[in-house]
């Protein structure tokens, strides 16, 4: 069966079990190195932040390279 062309895909990556040591991650897509530390964001944008407790829950962002969205959650 096929997905409906309008639905992008969303790939969800757990900081706590996915990230690099350095908390960077990789688009699941295209491998770009994305570091929510890089204020930069030359390779990425942030769509949308969620805030629990005054501690960040989730972070969806878009890749800068392939325009794929990414949600990461599994902030500590
Ligand atoms: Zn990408």
């Amino acid at each position: 069966m096929k997905k409906p062309e309008n639905k992008k895909n969303t790939y969800t990556i757990n900081m706590t079990t996915d990230a690099k040591g350095d908390g960077s991650v990789t688009c699941p897509k295209c491998n770009t190195s994305i570091s929510p530390d890089d204020e930069t964001e030359e390779n990425y944008e942030i769509i949308s932040t969620e805030i629990h407790n005054d501690e960040l829950a989730e972070l969806v962002l878009k890749c800068g390279k392939c325009n794929n969205t990414i949600k990461l959650t599994g902030f500590q």
